[in-house]
């Protein structure tokens, strides 16, 4: 079995498919590895480092992917990379499926047996695959790192002899896995933390970790949790009377994170221009939610935008902005999947087609879309 793992040549990439400590365990698995020269530089991974866990250095994308059976990414190939690539090769990555039917066509056409890392079911045997979860976490905890920094003054209350600094009010919305773990962030940088989401479930999650919890808690809401456990898209008098709850909280906020998302749609958006001005000048807005169109209006990707003398920042890519903790933990997401591949007698490719981490995952193969949420759409 050969294994790829090539440079990411998205521009705010910075992390890799494997590092050294997975690469080992690959080797181990009976893999040869290849890494393409450079691919661990965005999370501080020298090449010697992959060589002394046992991988070979290519010079460029064809030598590294030509002859690869299994190709680890983070970001879904590029045109340049599917060209170079073998018929029938393996490709695990976040694919960003939705909306995207096109470049999952052209994975199809280019003969490639693409696997979408971020459809994995959230089952417990999947739990350490799950890289929405290992990915989300960070993001969640850089996302206050980064409001601090441009909060321009002290999170905790600190009592001086020259006097005192009130603690920071940080408001977080939506509980999932980014948005506890940035409840958890705030609080231990000495913020009074608030916290809201649409599943009721998340009320119990979010005091546990010591914050309050902000929601119009009706009957929708009490039922606006899917069977899968995600966030169902409210009604529209829901959202307004969560919209009037939210709009007189915010005002009192110095930060506010959000984290919404709802699985396959744009984002919701949460925060209006008008809530965004009600805030006091100097106050921060983080958007986790930017790349998939914002939960807060004004929110530029990429980019730190300042409307009332308030910053609404729109990073792309938070995890990445911790690299080398992002690699780490992305690179055992992939190798936990693909160990599931692979006969640990004979130490060769045989994946379980209907093993239902596969049908959930796989995109295509044998030159067709094959998942059912996007077979249709590309016809
Ligand atoms: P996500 O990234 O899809 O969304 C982030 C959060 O935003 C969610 O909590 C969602 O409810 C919330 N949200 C959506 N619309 C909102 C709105 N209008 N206002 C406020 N909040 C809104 O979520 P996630 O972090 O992937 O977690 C989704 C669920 O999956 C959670 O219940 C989580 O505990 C669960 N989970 C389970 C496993 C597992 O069992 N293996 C692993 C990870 C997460």
């Amino acid at each position: 079995m050969k294994i790829a793992v090539p440079r990411e040549t998205d521009a705010v990439e910075t992390r890799v498919g494997a590092t050294p400590d997975t690469i080992k365990k690959l080797v181990g698995l009976g893999a040869t590895v290849t890494v393409e020269k450079g691919a661990g530089s965005g999370s501080r991974i020298p090449d010697t480092d992959y060589e002394a866990a046992g991988a070979t250095i290519a010079d460029d994308t064809g030598a590294a992917l030509g002859e690869a059976d299994v190709v680890l990414k983070v970001r879904r190939p590029d045109a340049d990379q599917l060209k170079a690539m073998k018929k029938g090769a393996l490709v695990i990555a976040t694919m960003d499926p939705f909306g995207n039917e096109a470049e999952i066509q052209a994975m199809a056409d280019a003969g490639i047996v693409a696997f979408a890392m971020e459809l994995m079911p959230r089952i417990t045997r999947a739990q350490v695959m799950d890289v929405l979860s290992s990915q989300a976490n960070l993001a969640g905890y850089q996302a206050v790192i980064d409001a601090a920094a441009e909060y321009g003054k002290a999170m905790p209350m600190m009592m001086t002899a020259a006097g005192t600094i009130p603690a920071a009010r940080v408001f977080i919305m939506g509980a999932g896995v980014a948005g506890l773990q940035a409840i958890a962030t705030a609080r231990r940088l000495g913020a009074i933390v608030t916290a809201t989401d649409v599943r009721p479930a998340a009320k119990e999650q979010v005091e546990s970790l010591g914050a309050k919890f902000i929601a119009v808690e009706d009957e929708e809401f009490k039922q606006a949790e899917t069977s899968g456990g995600y966030a169902k898209e409210m009604s529209d008098e829901y959202k307004k009377k969560q919209a009037d709850l939210i709009a007189s909280h915010i005002a009192k906020q110095d930060i506010v994170i959000t984290t919404a998302l709802i699985p396959g749609r744009p984002a919701p958006k949460l925060v209006s221009k008008d809530m965004v001005s009600s805030m006091k000048p100097g106050s921060v807005l983080v958007d986790l939610a930017v790349e998939r169109g914002g939960n807060v209006e004004g929110a530029k990707l990429g980019k730190i935008a300042t409307v009332s003398g308030v910053k609404i920042v729109g990073h792309a890519n938070m995890a990445g902005r911790i690299g080398a903790s992002a690699s780490a933990l992305y690179a055992k997401n992939l190798l936990a999947f693909l160990d599931t591949m692979v006969d640990k007698e004979t130490k060769a490719l045989n994946p379980n087609w209907d093993d239902e981490l596969i049908t959930a995952t796989l995109l295509t193969r044998d030159g067709k879309v094959v998942h059912s949420a996007f077979a249709k759409a590309t016809g």
